[in-house]
């Protein structure tokens, strides 16, 4: 994307234009929250405004006309994910719904004592804490792949780590700390070999990068609509509609269920078995408008913009003393950017810089074990996408050199 692509891009984001401590806006945390364009805003508002109604229960024109958006957003999200058949969409809450509701309905049915989770150390807590909870339950044992010497996850040990007695294997596609995309394929194929279930995380794929998740080897598939500059209380699970007509409900309640008698119930076919209770419909619709806006944009395009980014910020960042940077360095490299100020708390650098009207995260990102494997307790994060300029990094790198400066005194004291 040329500079003029991004700042014609940017005139759709209201929000950019905000100032923040007398100071124009600088949001590098797109990769916790991304910020929602003007087309998914107002989606989100026609819908409430004209055709607000309950879902697949009513006999009345606004009911049909809000089961018809939200069944196209379903529809909408399986061809973000080149899924082709809609039914395999389940909407969630968010990415971490999406994964419990694969413990749930997958795992506690289908595990023994003795099987086997394989994960990496590089999990968001979303992939990690659903596994353990699963694994208590069954007596299974969740394994952890490490870190190779590069800063990625060990792709030979990840394979090497599928076994007769794993029944699942979860992993991300793209990592919120590491910034890398991880190729999945060998790692499908292995957990095919033996019969498990292959479950991606793509929460912070879905946003920068094009998915196709047969292409992937994906059984399962998870994202987040907040990180895809839809709406907050919405995401995706797709899963294969072969294994997931199998499952039995995560949930209980209306809207799932095929007959229900005082003491029994029977249930819907996918997939509606699986959402239970009235669910988040105009949210749905605004992810379905984030979709068309990324897509207009171009998922290719976004990637190789977020690249460029993380290069240039690796670079500038690399120039200053003192200053430690997270993650592999490459082609496979997004716009995620995890560093620290020697000395100084991560939580006073993100306090420094917005205090410069810059925004970054700082705190362990919701990936202990990754941090443990990294030496570190915490970082700052700074994240990129399609409205992300240069010009702003540099910003951010020069407000990064002011914090060292600003603590140096401190550090001397202590
Ligand atoms: N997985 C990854 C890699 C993430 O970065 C996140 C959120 O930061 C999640 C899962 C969980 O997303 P959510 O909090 O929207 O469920």
């Amino acid at each position: 994307m040329t500079d003029h692509d991004v700042a014609r891009l940017r005139r759709d984001f209201p929000i950019l234009e905000r100032r923040v401590n007398d100071r124009p806006l600088v949001y590098l945390d797109s990769a916790a929250s991304a910020q929602a364009p003007r087309q998914v805003l107002e989606a989100v508002d026609r819908y409430r405004r004209r055709h607000h109604a309950n879902v697949h229960r009513g006999a009345h024109t606004l009911s049909a006309e809000a089961t018809e958006m939200y069944e196209g957003a379903r529809a909408r999200v399986a061809r973000f994910l080149r899924a082709g058949d809609p039914r395999g969409v389940v909407f969630t809450r968010n990415a971490t719904e999406a994964i419990n509701l694969v413990a749930h309905a997958y795992g506690r049915h289908r595990l023994r004592e003795g099987d086997e989770i394989v994960v990496t150390v590089a999990e968001h807590h979303a992939n990690l804490v659903p596994w353990h909870l699963l694994a208590a339950e069954r007596g299974a044992i969740v394994r952890g792949v490490p870190l190779g010497s590069d800063s990625r996850v060990d792709h030979d040990a990840l394979v090497a780590a599928i076994g007769e007695r794993t029944k699942i294997v979860a992993t991300y596609h793209v990592s919120n700390v590491l910034g890398n995309l991880q190729p999945l394929r060998a790692v499908a194929d292995a957990a095919h070999a033996v019969g498990a279930l292959f479950v991606v995380d793509g929460a912070q794929a879905a946003p920068h990068v094009p998915i196709d998740v047969a292409a992937l080897g994906a059984d399962a598939y998870a994202f987040s609509g907040h990180k895809v500059g839809g709406p907050t209380g919405i995401g995706a699970l797709w899963m294969r509609p072969e294994v997931l007509e199998t499952l039995p409900p995560f949930l209980g309640g209306g809207e799932m269920i095929r007959r229900v008698e005082v003491d029994r119930s029977s249930y819907a076919d996918i997939p509606m078995r699986f959402e239970a209770g009235t669910p988040a419909i105009g949210e749905a619709i605004g992810l379905a408008a984030a979709l068309d806006y990324l897509d207009d944009v171009g998922v290719e395009a976004i990637w190789d913009h977020d690249r460029a980014l993380a290069r240039h910020a690796l670079a500038r960042l690399a120039e200053l003393d003192g200053v430690t940077t997270y993650g592999p360095e490459g082609p496979d490299r997004g716009g995620i950017v995890p560093f620290n100020v020697d000395g100084v708390h991560p939580h006073d650098v993100a306090s420094f810089l917005d205090a410069e009207g810059i925004a970054v995260r700082a705190g362990h990102h919701c990936a202990q074990p990754l941090m443990h494997a990294l030496g570190v307790d915490a970082t700052a994060r700074a994240s990129f996408w399609l409205y992300t300029t240069e010009a702003e990094i540099d910003a951010f790198v020069d407000a990064v050199a002011r914090s060292r400066a600003f603590f140096a005194p401190l550090r001397t004291a202590l």
